[in-house]
This record gives structure tokens, C-alpha cells and sequence, in this order.
């Protein structure tokens, strides 16, 4: 092979190995140190020799690179063999460079060699006075040069290393974190984790512009806090578009303070450079204390600080113990609903019945069914709190299921009762996306001898549909089996109107928000009336949920609105309750027309 050819080949080497420009690593400089101690000179390096410099990965009692021109570490990597210059300013070869222009004698380096024989460099030991060294010290520096090979070896074959972002990984974070531990136990410090962008950006990006854009976001961010010179610090990847970076012991609100001000640089710095933006980026600071908290926990923690910032629109959140409790009370309710879920869900889940009445009338045509969760530790969990956790899951199958099963062997069982009743249940978006939902729903109808035209399900707006198309079909099969469709909780969502326009339904219910607080006269009223107007205009029949008061029932019958649910009816029920004031409404209602 030519001399360029070799030389071409040898920097490829060295470019795969993705060491160039990368951080301190402790791994490395603990081996610097050891040489620095050993030859008891005040510099050493573990030096790569790139196209036109000399790049230290290492170093002690040195800056970061030097020019390859006159560097003995040069000529140990062009002849692949130990060199000792006992005085740099004697010898012509180096007498020139930038060593021996600030001060430097005494040079030796032993070639950092890999398997395939390439030589990417030395780790070299250099002093401000002339000297020389017997032929053990050589050999211990060469032994010193296997143990960095071994190190550069070891971080390759166990992956330790990203291959697009040429970053340490979290293996080799768990690793340091380790090794930080056994030296400085018992030492506070600062866990910094930046959250590139949010998932489902991240989502939606890979959509729109391919499986580029994860690369491409992580390496414009490398070069962005490149930019921002955090020299010193050891930035970690430690998820798809995670860094992490631990710093010394500080004030957390002056980091905060300092972060805010770099991440805007870093955000002013990828704006319009290429299609990933840095622009949604959160950062969490995480305090911790060295040989205490185990590197999971460390993550955990910084991710959930990143994590609150972006809940409540902030850039970069400080770990909190309170709002982590709620994140654990999240974490185990899920648990525990798949593991009920699992055994079947009896004993804990039930299914209370809200009334809904015909405010023409005052005739209660059915209820809606309303899941309860009573959990043996939590107590009575409220569905507003676990079923927005389960909707961020897989468990809104098996979970509406359940209550499908229920609420329809119930609807059987009244009406063997002589309770001419239809029962309404809540499905979510993800229902709706299941494959042949409606097919399922009929089936269980059927199997129950329960007439599809007594069920009803309501389906409120969702941002999370990915296939509307199924969604829609669904809807269809299930209205052309009979089953009657509510979109519920009408008005709160982000694309009311266009739902309307979208999604096949026959009822309207307007959410409680509007309903509850409702005074006649005002505005609110106004808007009200105008949704009852509108939404009978179109044919769809209207619901006002939250009926708290006759004044307010008596506005919606005068504003045309046909149905209401609410406690001034009823509260939600359970099934022999609900028999119960069944017998009773009519009864009242009897006495009502008697009167
Ligand atoms: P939703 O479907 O809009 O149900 C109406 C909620 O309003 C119920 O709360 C009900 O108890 C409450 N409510 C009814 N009348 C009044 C009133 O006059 N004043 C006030 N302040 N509140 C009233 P709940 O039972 O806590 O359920 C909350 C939400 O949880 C439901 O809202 C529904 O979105 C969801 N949910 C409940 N059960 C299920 C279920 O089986 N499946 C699904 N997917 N979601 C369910
Ligand atoms: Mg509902
Ligand atoms: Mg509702």
C-alpha cells in the first residue's frame, strides 16, 4: 500500500472508532494520571493523531491539541514504535514545534496500536527538563498504551458508545457513575438530562420526514452543546434524543438560572439550520448524592424534572420529591389496574348508573354507566384519574371490555325486570381504532338477547387518533347495527366542529362545564342556547350533562334542549339503587301529573 493509502486507511480507523472531539472520559484520564505519577512528569496524554494535529482524548498538565507539524507523537504514529527524546530542543526534528516553544524537553510515547495494525496515536509522557528513562520505564509505557487500547477496544465491543453521535451511552454512564462513586462517595452533584424534543414530535417528525430525523436531531444537538463549550463535563446519550451531563455540586436554582440562558443559545443555534428543531427542548436538573442513588434512580429523576418543565411550559424543572410522588401514584395505579385487569377485574372495578331524564317529560329513559375503582390501598379512584393513565396504555381494551360485558348483562337483567331502559357506556378513541370493534359489540348484544337500539356509546374528541379512517368505519357499523352514538363532553375539545363534520353520530351531550355554572342571562347561557339551536338543527339529539339545579333544568327545556343528566336528578348509582330510584321517579312523576 502507497504511503497516502496507509495513511488514508489509518484516519478512517480512527474516524470509525468516533474518539476525535469527543469528552473526558474517566476511563481514560485515570490511566493519564497513573503515567503523569509513575514517570513523575508533570504532563501526559493519551494523543490521536488526526490530519494536521495532534487531538488529546487525555491529558494532564496540557492544553487540548497541538499542530501533527514537528509533534514527536506524530513520528511515533508514522514508525509504530516507542520513541524517547531526552531534549527536544537538541533534537532537529523537533526543535521546532510548539513543545519546545513553551518550555518542553523530554518526550516519550509508546504507539497506541489497534488489532488491525493501524497506529492511532501515543500515550506519551513529557517533562519541562531534560532526562532519560531505562528500558523498564519503556516497557511500562507500553504497557500503559495497551491498557488505553484495551479501554478504546472495550467501549467499542460492548457498545458503549453511540455510533451517530460518537457519545458515550448509558451503559457507559451507569459504568462511570460507578467509578465517581467509589472515588467520591458521600459527594453531592447535578444530574443534567436535556430532552430534545417531545415524543410525539418525535413521532410525527419520523413520519413526515423519515428515520433520518432521529440522527439528525441527536447530531445537530452534539454539535449545538459543543457549541455552547461545556468542556470538562462528559455529555452522555442516554436515550434517543436524551444527553446527560453530571456536574458538580451547586445552587440548583442558579443552574436553572445558567440553563435557561444556553438553551436558548443552543435553540438560536439549530433555528433554520436544518430540517430537526431544537425548539421544544426541555431540560431536567436532578440533584443526587455519589454512592446513594444508583444511576436508574439518577435518570428517573433528571427524565421526570425534564418531564414537569415541559408539563407546565417551562424550559428546564428542578427535580421535586412532591410531584414525584405523583408520577410513582400514576406509575402504580397502572400497575394495578393491569394486573386486575388480568385476574378479571372483579371485586374491585364495578359499574355505578347515572339517570338520564327527558326534560319534555321528565321521564327517565336510561343511564349512563360510570366505572368505580375501588383499589384495597387507594381507596375509591376516581375514573377521571385512572382512565386518562389508561388511555396512555394498552389497558382500554381489555377495560372497556370489561364494562361493555357488565353494563350489558345489566341492561339484560333489567329489562327481565319489565325496566324498559337503554344504558349508555364511555368508550375511548382507542376503541374506536380496535379492528372490528363494532363486529364485538354486536356479538355481546346478541349473546345477551339485548336489542342493539337499547345501547348507546359516547366517545368524546380525542388528540391521540391515528387511524381515523377506522374510527369512522367503525362509528358507521356501529350506528348501522343500531346502537345509538353520543359524542360526549361536547365543547371542550380542540376540534368540536370539525368532529361534527368527521365523525358519525346521533347525539350530542354538552359538557358539564357549560352546564353546571349556568346562570340565565349571561353569556354562557347565550353560547348554550346556541349549541342546543345548532346541534338541533343538524338533527342530533342534545344532552346537558351536570344538571345541578331546576333553575338551570328549567332554561334548558325553554331552550329546547331534550335530554339532562345531572345531581339534580340523581347521582350515579348502583344497579339495585338505581331499581330503586327508578320506582320513585315514576312514582313522583305519577303524583307530578295528579296534581
Ligand atoms: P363523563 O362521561 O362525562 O361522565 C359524567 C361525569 O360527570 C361523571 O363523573 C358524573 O359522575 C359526573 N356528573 C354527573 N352529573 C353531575 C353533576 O350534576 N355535577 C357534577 N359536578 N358532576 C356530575 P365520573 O363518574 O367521575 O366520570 C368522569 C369521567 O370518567 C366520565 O365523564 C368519563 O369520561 C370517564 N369515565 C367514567 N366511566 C368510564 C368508562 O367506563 N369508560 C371510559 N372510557 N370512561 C369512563
Ligand atoms: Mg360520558
Ligand atoms: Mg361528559
Amino acid at each position: 500500500m502507497a504511503a497516502d493509502e496507509k495513511e488514508e486507511a489509518r484516519l478512517r480507523a480512527l474516524r470509525e472508532l468516533n474518539l476525535l472531539d469527543t469528552a473526558p472520559s474517566e476511563s481514560f484520564d485515570r490511566i493519564t494520571r497513573l503515567a503523569a505519577q509513575f514517570f513523575e512528569t508533570p504532563i501526559s496524554a493519551v494523543s490521536l493523531t488526526d490530519v494536521d494535529r495532534q487531538w488529546f482524548k487525555s491529558r494532564v498538565g496540557c492544553g487540548p491539541q497541538i499542530p501533527r507539524e514537528h509533534a514527536p507523537c506524530a513520528e511515533v504514529t508514522r514508525a509504530g514504535d516507542v520513541l524517547v527524546v531526552s531534549d527536544l530542543a537538541q533534537d532537529p526534528r523537533f526543535n521546532k514545534g510548539v513543545l519546545v516553544e513553551n518550555g518542553v524537553r523530554f518526550y516519550a510515547g509508546a504507539p497506541l496500536v489497534t488489532k488491525e495494525g493501524f497506529t492511532l496515536g501515543s500515550m506519551c509522557v513529557l517533562d519541562t527538563v531534560p532526562r532519560e528513562i531505562g528500558q523498564d520505564d519503556e516497557k511500562a509505557l507500553c504497557d500503559l498504551a495497551a491498557m488505553v487500547m484495551t479501554q478504546i477496544e472495550m467501549q467499542h465491543a460492548f457498545g458503549r458508545i453511540d455510533p451517530v453521535s460518537g457519545l458515550p451511552n448509558r451503559m457507559q454512564f451507569t459504568e462511570n457513575l460507578e467509578d465517581m462513586a467509589r472515588d467520591f462517595a458521600g459527594e453531592r452533584r447535578l444530574a443534567i438530562l436535556l430532552d430534545l424534543a417531545p415524543p410525539n414530535q418525535i413521532v410525527q417528525a419520523l413520519r413526515v420526514l423519515g428515520p433520518t430525523y432521529l440522527d439528525d436531531l441527536m447530531r445537530l444537538s452534539v454539535e449545538g452543546v459543543r457549541n455552547l463549550k461545556v468542556e470538562g463535563h462528559t455529555v452522555y446519550q442516554v436515550g434517543g434524543a436524551q444527553l446527560l451531563a453530571v456536574i458538580g455540586d451547586a445552587d440548583e436554582e442558579r443552574v436553572e438560572v445558567e440553563l435557561v440562558k444556553r438553551l436558548n443559545m443552543l435553540a438560536d443555534f439549530s433555528r433554520g439550520r436544518r430540517a430537526a428543531s431544537l425548539s421544544h427542548m426541555a431540560c431536567g436538573i436532578a440533584p443526587f448524592v455519589l454512592g446513594e442513588a444508583e444511576a436508574s434512580d439518577v435518570l428517573r429523576a433528571a427524565h421526570h424534572a425534564a418531564q414537569d418543565a415541559r408539563e407546565s411550559d417551562r424550559v428546564v424543572g428542578i427535580y421535586s420529591a412532591a410531584t414525584d410522588e405523583e408520577h410513582k401514584r400514576r406509575y402504580a395505579l397502572i400497575a394495578a389496574l393491569r394486573e386486575l385487569l388480568e385476574r378479571g377485574g372483579d371485586g374491585e372495578l364495578s359499574l355505578v348508573y347515572q339517570p338520564r331524564i327527558d326534560l319534555k317529560t321528565g321521564r327517565c329513559y336510561g343511564a349512563e354507566a360510570l366505572l368505580r375503582w375501588d383499589h384495597p390501598e387507594y381507596g375509591s379512584v376516581s375514573p377521571a384519574e385512572f382512565i386518562p393513565l389508561a388511555e396512555q396504555t394498552d389497558l382500554m381494551r381489555p377495560l372497556t371490555s370489561w364494562v361493555k360485558l357488565r353494563a350489558i348483562a345489566q341492561l339484560r337483567a333489567w329489562r327481565d325486570e319489565g325496566y324498559d331502559l337503554r344504558v349508555s357506556i364511555n368508550v375511548s378513541a382507542a376503541n374506536l381504532e380496535e379492528e372490528e370493534f363494532g363486529l364485538r359489540l354486536a356479538s355481546v348484544l346478541a349473546e345477551n338477547g339485548v336489542s342493539p337500539s337499547c345501547l348507546e356509546i359516547e366517545f368524546t374528541e380525542s388528540t391521540f387518533i391515528s387511524n381515523r379512517r377506522r374510527v369512522v368505519k367503525n362509528l358507521t357499523d356501529i350506528r348501522e347495527l343500531g346502537v345509538v352514538c353520543a359524542i360526549d363532553d361536547f365543547g371542550t375539545g380542540y376540534s368540536t366542529f370539525s368532529y361534527l363534520h368527521d365523525f358519525p353520530a346521533d347525539i350530542i351531550k354538552i359538557d358539564q362545564t357549560f352546564i353546571r355554572k349556568l346562570e340565565p342571562g349571561s353569556r354562557g347561557s347565550v353560547l348554550v342556547q346556541s349549541l342546543i339551536h345548532m346541534a338541533g338543527a343538524l338533527g342530533y339529539r342534545v344532552v346537558a350533562e351536570g344538571v345541578e339545579t331546576q333553575d338551570v333544568a328549567d332554561f334548558l327545556i325553554e331552550a329546547g334542549c331534550h335530554e339532562g343528566q345531572g345531581y339534580l336528578f340523581s347521582r350515579p348509582l348502583p344497579p339495585e339503587a338505581f331499581a330503586d330510584w327508578l320506582k320513585s321517579h315514576a312514582a313522583e312523576r305519577l303524583e307530578g301529573y295528579a296534581a
